[in-house]
């Protein structure tokens, strides 16, 4: 038997045979040719010439030994509904979606954006774009009109697909009319936009522009749409994910690379095989929902769950209740989405018959111990953590008991993924630091195993100025995280080295939400960080200086233009990213240099001690941070 460390050391001395190997995972319709090819790093380039298709891969190649095993479970606790879809009806609605784009005008290599709330639709619509080679870019539903306007002019769709609204702890969230105000804003609108009507909000349509979803689905019964076979490192999709600048990234994925990186995942770290049921509880808009709800585990011919709803509603046993009715195998979520069920009655967590499941996989944001020990000993599973970004599309670090049962170390997520060489090194110097215990950058060293991201969506050079020269060492990928890594291998991660936030596991930009508050017409200045919390890990707090500061001289006043601010993050990027509090300041924190003090603010924010400050221009601007926090 092969121990786990010898698995991962033969990844990366001889990448190219372990990845060959690998590669049979999945159908090629063209064997490739070369496994990697490297010339021009740090572009990397897995399995020439070969030849593919994701969804026929998550469907076709299933349909001979499991066309009646259910594929798709969707489960809504929003509406009610509750529907399964066997490989074979999945197959149909995705030849019908196919045939529908098509009709539309779309071809392989056009982009198509995706706006959808969490109904099988959406996932249709994901699979149908693979099938025809159209390049999906699925915008999560918690963005409002401006972020979405910025997605569109960057992928420029054909087609948007969307419907008339979600629907989130029962009351509607509107889809459509955000849509038609980020279409508005938009430089490049798309020539048709596909709704699905959910009868859940009233929804205008612009003639010759929307298209009914239903009444074209009717024209489509019967289409079959083949396969388009995709060279391997064609895109598959985009992901937009917040950086460091206010402009999102499109993070562009291939096609080949991550079928046989989420293959092998499946088999190595989530321990997952066709015929299981795996449940993971993040939203399609993010990277989870793209590789573990709908490519992975169909992928690997296991039937997936997806669930729209929150997680304590009707109770706080509505997920539990899905494991045990659906004898899911095998979950995935986030400490977030625990922290929230600490709060309601553990009983819940006995209430139901769990046999089935193996393991609980969490991700997204720092696991703390005290959750992880309440939901491991609730539900009497083992959880695990893993760790990785939306730009490796899976794991970077977690613990393959696929391979070997290692153990996992609380606060750790675990040891590299086969593939990833992870080192650590410092920011300063840019040596790597090879003693355990040093904390600094975490580092990939190129090539990055397939699956990973390939570029930024019509940028290659933004990609490597991003990426691959923060970290003064050749070829080296940052993923602009600071960690360590103990004597037996195991990283611990902690926290971010840019301007980027995590809450509630959802990454967002600080500077995003600056500029958009910056909109408000009275805000001269303003900072944005991230403060510890203990439910979301971390909030987005922002500090202003007014140009008027009358306009906020009493209790009163304050209140209220502080609720005017948050608005204007929710109409225009999204409730997802307003600031838990905007506070007013008649001056930041900066260096002589005219550099905001970002790290010494957040440490304010949090009570700690503000770091060195030999180099601040105004030292009474940190005690109106103190004081902003503490009023
Ligand atoms: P996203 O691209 O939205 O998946 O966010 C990626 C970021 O989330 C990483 O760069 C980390 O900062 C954080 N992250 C993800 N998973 C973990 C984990 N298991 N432990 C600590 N931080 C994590």
């Amino acid at each position: 038997m092969t121990t786990y460390k010898e698995y991962h050391a033969r990844s990366l001395r001889d990448p190219t045979g372990f990845w060959a190997d690998q590669a049979r995972l999945i159908d090629w319709h063209q064997p490739f040719s070369q496994v990697l090819d490297y010339s021009t790093p740090p572009f990397a380039k897995w399995f020439v010439g070969g030849t593919t298709n994701l969804a026929h891969n998550a469907i076709d190649r299933h349909l001979a030994t499991r066309g009646d095993q259910p594929a798709l479970i969707y489960v809504s606790t929003e509406t009610g509904e509750e529907k399964t879809y066997t490989f074979r009806q999945l197959y149909r609605e995705v030849n019908r979606v196919a045939g529908m784009l098509k009709g539309l005008g779309v071809t392989r290599g056009n982009r198509v954006l995706i706006y959808m709330p969490m109904i099988a639709e959406a996932t249709f619509a994901m699979l149908a774009c693979a099938r025809i080679g159209a390049i999906h870019s699925v915008v999560f539903g918690g963005f409002a009109a401006v972020s979405l306007a910025t997605r569109i002019d960057d992928a420029q769709p054909t087609v948007i697909v969307s419907a008339d609204a979600g629907s989130r702890a029962g009351k509607p969230v509107p889809y459509k009319l955000l849509l038609d105000e980020a279409i508005e804003l938009a430089k490049f609108p798309p020539s048709k936009v596909l709704l699905v009507d959910r009868k859940l909000a009233e929804m205008k349509r612009v003639p010759g522009r929307d298209v009914d979803y239903a009444t074209l689905r009717a024209q489509h019964m019967n289409d079959e749409v083949p396969c388009e076979w995709l060279e391997s490192s064609e895109p598959s999709y985009i992901l937009y994910t917040s950086g460091t600048t206010g402009t999102p990234k499109g993070v562009q994925r291939d096609t080949g690379g991550y079928a046989v990186a989420l293959a092998a995942s499946m088999r190595d770290i989530f321990c997952c095989e066709a015929g299981d049921t795996f449940f993971s509880t993040s939203d399609i808009g993010w990277v989870v929902g793209h590789s573990y709800i709908v490519y992975a585990p169909l992928i690997v011919g296991a039937t997936t769950v997806m669930y729209e709803g929150v997680p304590v509603r009707p109770d706080g046993g509505i997920w539990w209740s899905i494991v045990e009715k659906y004898k899911v195998n095998v979950m995935f979520s986030s400490p977030t989405a625990i922290r929230v069920l600490k709060k309601h009655d553990p009983a819940l967590l006995r209430k139901y018959d769990l046999a089935s499941l193996r393991l609980l996989f969490l991700a997204g944001e720092p696991l703390d111990e005290p959750t992880a020990r309440w939901i491991s000993d609730g539900i009497g599973k083992p959880v695990i953590d893993n760790y990785w970004q939306t730009e490796t599309g899976w794991p970077i670090l977690g613990i393959s008991r696929g391979i070997q049962a290692l153990p996992s170390k609380f606060g750790s997520p675990g040891v590299p993924a086969a593939g990833y060489s992870v080192k650590i090194f410092d920011e300063a110097t840019g040596a790597e630091l090879t003693q355990p215990h040093r904390k600094g950058v975490v580092a990939i060293e190129g090539p990055l195993p397939p699956g990973c991201m390939t570029t930024v969506w019509g940028d290659d050079d933004r990609y490597v100025r991003t990426y691959w020269t923060s970290v003064p060492s050749k070829h080296v990928y940052s993923t602009f995280d600071w960690g360590i890594r103990d004597e037996d291998g195991y990283f611990f991660i902690l926290g971010r080295t840019d301007d980027v936030i995590n809450v509630a596991g959802h990454r967002l930009g600080t500077r995003e939400i600056e500029e958009s508050l910056s909109s408000h017409p009275n805000v001269a200045e303003v900072a944005v960080v991230g403060v510890a919390d203990a439910l979301k890990g971390q909030v987005a707090m922002a500090f202003a200086i007014l140009k008027d500061a009358t306009k906020a001289d009493t209790l009163e006043k304050k209140l209220a233009h502080e609720g005017e601010m948050m608005k204007v993050v929710d109409s225009q990027l999204g409730a997802v990213a307003r600031p838990a509090r905007v506070h007013f300041v008649s001056v930041l924190p900066k260096t002589r240099s005219g550099k905001l003090l970002r790290r010494s603010i957040q440490a304010l924010a949090e009570g700690r001690e503000p770091g060195d400050l030999t180099t601040i221009e105004d030292p009474s601007a940190l005690q109106q941070i103190k004081d902003a926090i503490h009023a």
